[in-house]
C-alpha cells in the first residue's frame, strides 16, 4: 500500500489540481468531498434542465 496521500484529481478554474485528498484513493474517480458534491449539484442541475425541456 502506498503510504502518500492520493489527492483529488479536480483542477480548479486556473487549471490548478486540488489538493484535497480523494475520498476513494482506490476508487474508480479520484475526487476529494467538496468536489463530489459539487459533481452531485451539477449533475441535479442538468437532469432538472433536461427535464424541463423534454416536458
Ligand atoms: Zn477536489
Amino acid at each position: 500500500m502506498p503510504d502518500r496521500i492520493v489527492t483529488c484529481r479536480m483542477t480548479n478554474r486556473h487549471g490548478n489540481r486540488c489538493t484535497a485528498e480523494a475520498i476513494d484513493p482506490n476508487g474508480e474517480v479520484l475526487i476529494c468531498i467538496r468536489h463530489y458534491v459539487a459533481v452531485c449539484r451539477t449533475v441535479r442541475e442538468a437532469q432538472a434542465r433536461v427535464a424541463r425541456t423534454a416536458t
